[in-house]
This record gives C-alpha cells, structure tokens and sequence, in this order.
C-alpha cells in the first residue's frame, strides 16, 4: 500500500553531461541550485525552463535521500519528465574527494592574489565547484 502511494508520486529524473548520462532514475523530489536559488521539483511540477548552477542537487528516492555536485547548466520539467543538461555532474558516491580538495586549495592560493583577471574568475568558479563536490561527497553537509 506505502509502496504503491510512493509510485504515485514518481517521475523521471534524467542528468546527462556532455560526456555520459549520469543518472536516469524514478524519483520523488528533487531540489537544485538555481541562479535564484534552490528549486524544489515534485511530480505535477508546472511546465518549467531554468537555469542549474553550481551547487548541489539533492533528490529522494525510496525514501532515502542522495546527493549530485553539478556545475552550471539548464533544466527542463515538462509531463512529469525532470531533465537536467550540465556541464559537468557527479553522484555524490563518484566524487574523488582528494581531487576536490586539491582543486579547492588550488582556487584558494589563486584567490589569495591580489590582482584581479580572468584567471581570477576561473578561480572563483573553480572553487565553487569544489565546494560543491566536498559537498555532495559528505551528504550535503
Ligand atoms: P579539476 O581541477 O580537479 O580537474 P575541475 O573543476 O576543473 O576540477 P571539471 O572541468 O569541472 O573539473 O570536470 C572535468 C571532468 O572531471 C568532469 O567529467 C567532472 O565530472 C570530473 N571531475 C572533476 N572533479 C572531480 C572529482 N573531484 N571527482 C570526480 N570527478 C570529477
């Protein structure tokens, strides 16, 4: 009976990279960054076009909750069908925390340079990027 009210609630959730289609799944809800900020997505969502930002995207599924960094992109939510285009996207589980921890103190020491040029933008990004995977990769905390 749960089971079937919780299929009641479902629709499509697809997260596709220029590289590979990182996630196709059933799911409940989904809150991304956006540039106004988060957005919460259920099932019955109006038709909807936004803009996705560097951030977390979280999402429920069987009652648990997991977590996706995703870098800028756009989403699209039409007939019960969430999907995200991203330039880059990582499941929280896939993110090598090492790395992001490495580009986090790369952003940091550029940052830490007074003048300010496009590599400091660059830097800006990137660190917001690396925050974001720490992010995802610790269950959004
Ligand atoms: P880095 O300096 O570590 O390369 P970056 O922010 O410049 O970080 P991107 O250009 O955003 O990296 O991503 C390049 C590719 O590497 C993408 O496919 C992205 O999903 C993947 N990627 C980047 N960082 C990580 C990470 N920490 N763990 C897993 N995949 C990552």
């Amino acid at each position: 009976m749960a089971e079937a009210q919780a299929g009641h609630r479902l629709f499509k959730m697809e997260i596709i990279t220029p590289e590979r289609v990182v996630l196709e799944e059933e799911v409940e809800g989904v809150v991304l960054s956006s540039p106004e900020g988060f957005f919460g997505i259920l099932r019955g969502h109006a038709p909807f076009i936004g803009g996705l930002s560097i951030g977390v995207l979280k999402y429920r599924k069987d009652g648990k909750l997991h977590w996706i960094a995703t870098d800028n992109g756009v989403f699209e939510m039409s007939e019960n069908r969430l999907r995200i285009l991203a330039d880059a996207a990582e499941r929280g589980e896939d993110i090598n925390v090492l790395r992001a921890k490495e580009a986090y103190d790369r952003a940091k020491q550029r940052l830490g340079q007074r003048y300010e040029d496009l590599d400091h933008l660059r830097a800006e990004l990137a660190l917001k990027r690396s925050l974001a995977r720490l992010k995802a990769a610790s269950g959004g905390v």
